[in-house]
């Protein structure tokens, strides 16, 4: 096993021994808690871009009262513009994330023959195929793979990123699909730790390895941790 291999099982060892993470923190584990359907998931996922995941959790749900509790591909395109931004509104950037909506929309009424099969294609399909609707990046088709179809991916936000840079699990000017696919191979694409380990490293990045003040003095990873052997050593 190479040293990085030993880091990453060790990370995550030491951070299931001190998060428990809650279910209204995350969009994915809440949307997953409900049993929503593909369509709705993808919804809430596109929500959360570039916001928090209470506020894209507020947005989902005053979007599907907005439609009556029916969020679905029809209910979406069958109403205007303004009352979708105006229930969205919460989550920032309404009039992009509409668009991004509207198009995802779109794909799913165009698209249903194919949607059923998404299970059985493999992650690097489907990522294909969505990565071609607007507003759908690497990593709400990860999360989507991942959480939702339980299928290898590794998604990376800003928090799992910076921790990763920090620790030197990978080089500072790495790809999104370079981080991606180390962590899948360190974790031979075993879904329930690649579930794990992005959830706690969000955690992580959110309670102590935080963007501006890192709290390395209290963290539990500073001896495997490059950027906090600096801080130690000062
Ligand atoms: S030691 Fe500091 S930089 Fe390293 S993971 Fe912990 S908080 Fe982040």
């Amino acid at each position: 096993m190479s040293s990085n291999e030993n880091i990453v099982i060790e990370v995550l060892k030491r951070l299931e021994s001190v998060y428990r993470p809650k279910l209204e923190d995350y969009v994915a584990l809440n949307l997953l808690k409900l049993n929503v359907s593909d369509f709705e998931f993808l919804v809430g996922v596109v929500l959360s871009q570039n916001t928090s995941d209470r506020n894209a959790l507020r947005a989902f749900n005053a979007l599907k009262k907005e439609l009556g509790n029916s969020l679905s591909p029809e209910s979406i395109l069958n109403t205007p513009l303004e009352k979708l931004e105006n229930a969205i509104k919460c989550s920032g950037l309404a009039r992009r994330r509409v668009r991004a909506l509207i198009a995802l929309a779109k794909w799913f009424k165009e698209n249903s023959e194919l949607i059923e099969r998404l299970r059985v294609l493999k992650s690097e399909e489907i990522r294909k195929l969505l990565m071609e609707v607007y507003g759908i990046g690497p990593k709400t088709v990860d999360v989507y793979i991942l959480m939702k179809l339980g299928k290898p991916a590794f998604p990376i936000d800003t928090h799992i990123r910076r921790v990763l840079l920090r620790l030197g699990v990978v080089p500072k000017s790495s790809s999104y699909n370079y981080i991606s696919t180390t962590i899948m191979s360190i974790l031979n694409n075993d879904v329930t730790l690649l579930k794990e380990l992005h959830v706690l490293l969000i955690e992580h990045g959110r309670r102590v390895c935080k963007a501006r003040k890192p709290l390395c003095k209290q963290c539990v990873l500073i001896d495997l941790c490059q950027y906090g052997a600096k801080i130690n050593s000062q």
